[in-house]
């Protein structure tokens, strides 16, 4: 099947464009991007020109920032295309309910992504805690911007989301590994005074079997980079490590199968778009983006030192 990438910058060129090579359903038969092309590729400069040009193109997937990419996303599910939309899913809840709603009338496929969500041993780590009573649930997520983001200005901006950009993948996959809905109850943002975004940030969380729930996201990370989700049980700590690509219990490396024959979090997101165009389903699953939402209503801001790049 045919598919158009929009927005070419880092994500779509250090994983989108790889997936697509690999994926047996897909081909990548056009680029949309005011700058970014990939070679041997038709490009577009603009979401309207690639519409009008290419109606066999059914399938798109958006890679832009979240803020410019409502009106790109509206726009190709008016005209009847299916839409891929990178983490988080827009820049505020309305917009993305909107989105879900222009797909239902549209008759069209709609997959927010959660590319956390396909690492190797989250399944595992979700099976593992599904009998198991929790006591307390640790996120430790601590990058270094300057390494990971280098020049994306956008991220300090309104509706870049500052540490919530690695951070909601944390919590993409806390909600999907934790049987019961959380609540955020507190919140402590420290926000640069030159950004418009917080660089640091610490929540936690209401459980409704009282377990104790905490997050702890900075972007000012150097040295060992830490992206890692302890869960104390009465039946022992599972801690998931990398991000979600390795899992200990108590302490020893398990290598429990993920039973998931397709490696990697890309190959598995264009898989599971695959799928939902064979039922024409809509998938958008808002938890994480809600949770960062609620982090930047009920926040205390602290102002710290500029960010420098
Ligand atoms: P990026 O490198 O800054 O690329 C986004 C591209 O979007 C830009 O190269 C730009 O291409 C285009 N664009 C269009 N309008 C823009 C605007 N107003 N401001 C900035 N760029 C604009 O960003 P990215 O890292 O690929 O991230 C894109 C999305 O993927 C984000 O939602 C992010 O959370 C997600 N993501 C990123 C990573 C990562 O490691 N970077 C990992 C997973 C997910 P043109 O100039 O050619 O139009």
């Amino acid at each position: 099947m045919d598919i158009a990438l929009i927005g070419i910058g880092k994500i779509a060129v250090d994983q989108h464009v790889p997936a697509i090579a690999a994926s047996t359903d897909f081909t990548l038969s056009a680029t949309v991007s005011r700058h970014g092309k990939v070679e041997g590729v038709e490009h577009f400069d603009d979401i309207d020109a690639l519409l009008a040009a290419r109606d066999d193109i059914r399938v798109v997937s958006l890679c832009l920032p979240p803020v410019p990419r409502f009106e790109v996303a509206a726009k190709a599910l008016r005209a009847g295309r299916h839409v891929m939309l990178e983490k988080p899913p827009g820049a505020t809840l309305a917009e993305c309910y909107a989105l879900e709603r222009l797909a239902r009338e549209n008759g069209v496929s709609l997959f927010a992504t959660w590319h956390s969500r396909e690492a190797d041993k989250v399944a595992v780590a979700k099976a593992w805690l599904a009998d198991k009573h929790l006591t307390s649930l640790k996120v430790t997520w601590k990058e270094d911007v300057r390494r990971w983001h280098p020049g994306q200005a956008w991220i300090w901006e309104p509706g870049g989301m500052g540490v919530f950009d690695p951070g909601i993948n944390a919590l993409s996959i806390v909600t999907e590994i934790l049987p019961h809905d959380i609540h955020l109850t507190d919140a402590h943002l420290l926000v640069p005074e030159n950004c418009q975004t917080p660089i640091a940030a610490e929540l936690t969380f209401a459980h409704p079997e009282g377990a104790s729930v905490t997050a702890d996201f900075d972007f000012r990370q150097e040295g060992e980079q830490i992206w890692s989700i302890e869960a104390v049980t009465a039946a022992g700590t599972l801690t998931l490590i990398d991000g979600g690509a390795r899992i200990r219990i108590d302490g020893v490396d398990e290598a429990l199968d993920d039973h998931n024959p397709l490696a990697g979090e890309y190959p598995r997101l264009y898989a599971k778009m695959a799928h939902l165009l064979t039922r024409g389903a809509v998938d958008m699953d808002l938890r994480p983006m809600i949770h960062v939402c609620d982090a930047l209503s009920l926040g205390r801001r602290t102002t710290v030192e500029p960010f420098i790049e």
